[in-house]
């Protein structure tokens, strides 16, 4: 049975994941994202409206019109998990084809919502809701495993399809967190014993290559967010958080030591709504009761109001808006147009990476400088990154001992520090490590 390989996106680039792995006649699809830089450079671009090839075009979703070339029946697609880069083009792109998507119980949840908001397209495909450590089969010849592993978002895993030739691996976005705040360390025997049965292949992330060693626990994150919250002279002054609002366990870690200074914790925003809240319906986190979410503008504004008045050292607000963006909380806190103030004193922290495209430096410069005009304290890289560094990049490939190996999610300049660091355990580029360009397929006979 002969066995394709084909990027589709995310190959030479951070966003649009997308690939397409063929058993003889048959067609795994493996996340179906957004390239969120792109829609974004478009300003006030609402992607729900618009068609297809249009977004094609403009480099905000994978280009699978080459999927015409593939020869084969798509039997199921498969979302590894919840972030925008891994679903967010599911709306455009799943209804072409006539298979279920597959996702555990918190990305489908996300899928759901994009879904309700699409305008243009009616996606109709079975949604499949499935577990982590769990095995489905799509085809007579092919089961697709869901391994457990720990990422930035809850219910990651690492998707695993069984074909009668071996295993296939998708390993982008993971970190093997021994330590985590919230749900089990990675399913390292379960890894270990795939690697054992046989890999034909593995496609492995290597955004962080170039870091240096093994990427730190989440718990080394709180203990960051705590002694920076802990530690400053901050009795008597205005404290607002910022992060992503997808990184669930990290939230979690702020509104816990919210409640250890006595702050009553708010968190706002309409993603950190959408994101909390189903986390807390599926039981995945369990906040405070006295946890308040304002997704809705209006009462954002009711509530700002009211700490204002009771004093804003009786509450810790947690809040979107941590590379800049337009629209965002802190930003608008920035530019004064919310009835909450930052002034002297005042303490900001980022607990989130500075995300390095021009746009998001601008955008932060300007939020920045205007936080820091109004005197307030900004605490930067409050954070610990969510993907693997060199040496849990290492052992990954330790693990699985795949015969093939395709590097995806980073920019192409990046995949050098991956062919040095499979060279170095015994690979070579271009006979069993191998670079693809999106739209390219490789075959293992
Ligand atoms: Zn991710």
């Amino acid at each position: 049975m002969e066995i394709g390989i084909k990027a589709i996106g995310g190959y030479e680039e951070v966003g649009k994941n997308m690939t397409a792995v063929r058993a003889g006649d048959e067609v795994v699809i493996l996340d179906m994202g957004l390239n969120l830089d792109r829609v974004q450079i478009h300003g006030e671009t609402r992607t729900e409206t618009m068609e297809s090839l249009d977004l094609i075009e403009m480099g905000a979703i994978p280009d699978d019109t080459v999927m015409g070339d593939l020869d084969g029946e798509v039997k199921a697609i498969v979302c590894s998990h919840g972030h925008l880069d891994h679903i967010g083009a599911v709306p455009k792109l799943a209804h072409r084809y006539d298979a279920p998507i597959m996702a555990t119980p918190f990305a489908m949840e996300l899928i759901k919502d994009k879904i309700s908001w699409e305008k243009r397209f009616k996606v109709e495909n079975e949604l499949q809701t499935v577990e982590p450590g769990k095995r489905y089969q799509v085809s007579d010849d092919l089961v697709v495993e869901f391994v457990h592993t720990k990422h930035s978002i809850p219910q990651t895993t690492t998707v695993v399809i069984h074909t009668p030739e071996g295993a296939i691996v998708y390993a982008l976005d993971f970190r093997f967190d021994r330590n985590p705040v919230m749900e089990d360390p990675p399913d390292f025997k379960r890894l270990r014993q795939i690697g054992r049965e046989g890999v034909i292949c593995a496609v492995i992330e290597c955004v962080n290559v170039e870091t240096e060693g093994m990427s730190p626990s989440e718990s080394v994150a709180r203990m960051m967010v705590n002694q920076t919250l802990h530690e400053a002279e901050n009795e008597d002054v205005g404290v607002m958080v910022t992060t992503f609002s997808s990184h669930v366990a990290r939230i979690k870690s702020i509104v816990e030591a919210a409640e250890a200074m006595d702050r009553r914790p708010l968190l706002f925003g309409r993603s950190m709504d959408k994101y909390i809240t189903t986390a807390e319906k599926l039981g995945i986190v369990d906040l405070p009761g006295d946890i308040g979410i304002y997704g809705h503008p209006k009462a954002r504004e009711d509530i700002m109001r009211k700490v204002m008045k009771d004093g804003k050292e009786n509450y810790l607000l947690i809040v979107t808006g941590h590379q800049g963006e337009p629209g965002a909380t802190l930003t608008r806190i920035a530019n004064e147009t919310l009835p909450y103030e930052a002034e002297p004193e005042d303490q900001v922290v980022f607990s989130a990476r500075r995300i390095p495209n021009p746009l998001t430096i601008a955008n932060r410069y300007s939020m920045e400088t205007k936080l820091r005009m109004k005197g307030a304290r900004l605490f930067q890289d409050v954070h610990v990154s969510g993907h693997a560094g060199k040496q849990d990049l290492y052992d990954m490939i330790k693990m699985l001992q795949p015969q093939h190996l395709f590097p995806a999610h980073a920019p192409l300049d990046m995949m050098s520090g991956f062919v040095d660091l499979t060279e170095s355990m015994g690979y070579r580029m271009g006979e069993d490590v191998h670079l693809m360009r999106n739209g390219q397929e490789m075959v293992i006979s």
